[in-house]
């Protein structure tokens, strides 16, 4: 499977250098190409996002991850689409704390699964106002820390 560089800031395709979108000259986030519509639509609701997984398996359920650059107020995702939920754990191995927004698909059909579950994300995105929910993260002092 694909992955896109995007920009970490605009969500933008972005190689390396200069975002041409937003002028940022962060280092651009790998994003598993089916996520990128998401990934976007959270970057720009002001959710900090820095990397992204589609795991298919056929001997267990699959795996689709979009890793957070820190942990979002719970409340403010209340309501996911089914079998999206929000993981929080310690990496004890390299002492770092991971963030995802994970979903772990059936695995009949892998391919429509997957499909099927990151439009379900994407279709709940879609209803959110971005600059609201922005607003709500920093009530919520949430800081994107990227
Ligand atoms: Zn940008």
């Amino acid at each position: 499977m694909d992955f896109v560089s995007i920009c970490s800031k605009c969500g933008l395709n972005n190689d390396s250098g200069i975002c041409v979108g937003c002028g940022s000259n962060h280092t651009p986030i790998n994003i598993h190409q089916q996520l990128h519509k998401v990934v976007e639509m959270l970057i720009k609701m002001g959710v900090g996002v820095i990397g992204s997984d589609v795991q298919l398996y056929t001997s267990h359920n699959s795996s689709i991850s979009i890793y957070l650059a820190a942990a979002v107020p719970e409340h403010l995702f209340n309501g996911l689409p089914s079998s999206w939920e929000l993981q929080y754990y310690d990496l004890k191995s390299i002492g770092a704390k991971v963030y995802q927004l994970c979903c772990y698909p059936e695995n009949d059909d892998n391919t429509y699964s997957i499909d099927n579950m990151i439009n379900n994300l994407e279709c709940w995105l879609k209803d959110k106002d971005p600059d609201g929910f922005k607003s709500m993260l920093r009530l919520a002092e949430y800081d994107v820390g990227i």
